[in-house]
């Protein structure tokens, strides 16, 4: 049972020292109770109040760490059902099924291009997670073997795939050192797969169809002494699955059940036709609160809009996403190039910079730190004024790397031109385009 931010103040020193960076115990309760900050952040809990605050300021969802020797995807933590209530923490690793019946040349082939996969993005390098190395041959040397090869091939995480506690094993031990996903435990086997979880530190699916299913499965497994889990409903069809997932969520955070608190993996490819309709599942898995997808096609078309849409709803609404301040070199720039002048918001600096680059023409782009707003919302805000472009071009030394003194300012903000001429003595202010788009033409005229 959630304790309330009372109760919980009840619990600490009540000295508000303010370690823990709030004026008071009472506000570090509130938060608290809130499960927006971790009780470790306070040093001066007692170990009875720690124990007793312990389940209360656990998160609602657990948070469950597949490990690589060097890479890692987390899922979990999560406080909110609604991304506008506050924001999602932590995207979906999306892994790609490999089957241990596959000859080793298509194996290669698809673990090598899945891996190697990686697209631009806002200044991101959008890529998937791991791989879900699956037993269908029902032969443990193959699983092993297989296990083997795709971690001959990739660094990323991996979940392993049987309903054989002793086939798990040979592919668990090609990967000492590592913590995968195993898939997993249901109402026959959860006592030969919780041994394996507990015995290799991994993490540990549950499967059941029903979610009461579930709930009595977790708390089997957690009293056999194994707490990272994996919930994996069982669903007919995308309705049932989209019900499931929601009221799992619902359940861990608005009622703080704790035996369905955790992440939830979701085999996009079950139960459908083609890839386009794996695609459709996986998307609303993204949406609704999917921790782990497993896809069995890898088709770069279908996985793109999957990961920019991952990207998006996890992006926390409130920050923007931004590109460091500073002044950047396109296509070579002389000390002749013209200077543009812009805003540190990721999706105006990629609109300037990709059609600079576009142009083919060299230039220079000072991007100003605007607290990253785009730059009609920044200049309303007041982030976007003349003395932060003067402090920007002084701050970055832009006199040094240019041989005219002549700031481009974006067409939006012409109105801040003789301010921007006050600020900086002796430099000459023009006024560029109001639209990226209309920026290579801009150029070619202002060179
Ligand atoms: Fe209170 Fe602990 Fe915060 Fe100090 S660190 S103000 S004792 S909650």
């Amino acid at each position: 049972m959630a304790l309330s931010g009372i109760q919980i103040y009840k619990l600490l020193p009540q000295t508000n020292c303010k370690e823990c960076g709030f004026p008071t115990c009472l506000a570090f309760a509130m938060k608290l109770a809130a499960k927006q900050v971790e009780l470790s952040s306070c040093p001066h809990v007692t170990e009875a109040s720690k124990a007793q605050l312990a389940e209360s300021s656990a998160p609602p969802v657990r948070l469950i760490t597949l490990k690589s020797k060097t890479q890692e995807v987390a899922s979990g933590n999560e406080v909110v059902l609604f991304r506008h209530e506050k924001t999602f923490y932590r995207r979906p690793g999306v892994l790609i099924r490999v089957k241990d019946n596959l000859s080793a040349d298509a194996l290669k082939a698809l673990v090598a291009q899945a891996d190697a996969y990686a697209v631009g993005y806002v200044g991101m390098d959008l890529t998937i997670d791991g791989f879900a190395v699956e037993a269908v041959s029902g032969n443990a040397a193959a699983f092993g073997a297989a296990v083997k090869a795709v971690r001959s091939l990739s660094a990323r995480p991996l979940a392993l795939v049987s309903g054989d506690a002793a086939i798990l094993s040979a592919g668990l031990a090609e990967l000492a050192g590592e913590r995968p996903l195993l898939c997993g435990a249901d109402e026959n086997n959860w006592e030969a797969m919780a041994a394996l979880a507990k015995s290799s530190q991994a993490a540990l699916a549950v499967r059941s169809a029903s979610l009461e299913g579930l709930a009595g499965l977790t708390e089997k497994i957690k009293a056999a002494g194994v707490e990272d889990l994996v919930l994996e409903p069982v669903s007919a069809g995308m309705s049932a699955g989209l019900a499931h997932n929601t009221l799992i969520r619902r359940l861990a955070i608005k009622k703080n059940f704790r035996a369905l608190g955790y992440p939830i993996l979701c085999f996009a490819g079950i139960g459908t036709n083609s890839p386009l309709e794996e695609s459709v599942a996986a998307t609303q898995a993204i949406a609704k609160y999917a921790g782990f997808i497993v896809l069995d096609n890898f088709l770069p078309e279908l996985v793109y809009p999957l990961l920019v849409l991952r990207q998006n709803i996890y992006t926390d609404p409130q920050k923007p996403i931004q590109v460091q301040p500073g002044l950047y070199e396109i296509n070579s720039p002389k000390p002749d190039s013209p200077l543009l002048v812009t805003t540190n918001f990721s999706i105006t600096y990629f609109s300037v910079a990709n059609e600079v680059e576009g142009s083919g023409q060299p230039a220079w782009l000072l991007v100003v730190d605007a607290e990253g707003m785009s730059v009609l919302t920044a200049w309303a805000a007041g982030k976007f004024d003349a003395d932060r472009i003067a402090k920007a071009v002084k701050g970055f030394n832009v006199a040094e790397k240019v041989a005219q003194k002549r700031v481009i300012l974006p067409g939006h903000v012409a109105v801040l031109s003789g301010e921007v001429e006050e600020a900086l003595p002796g430099w000459e202010i023009r006024v560029g385009p109001r639209e990226a788009v209309d920026i290579p033409a801009f150029l070619k005229k202002a060179l």
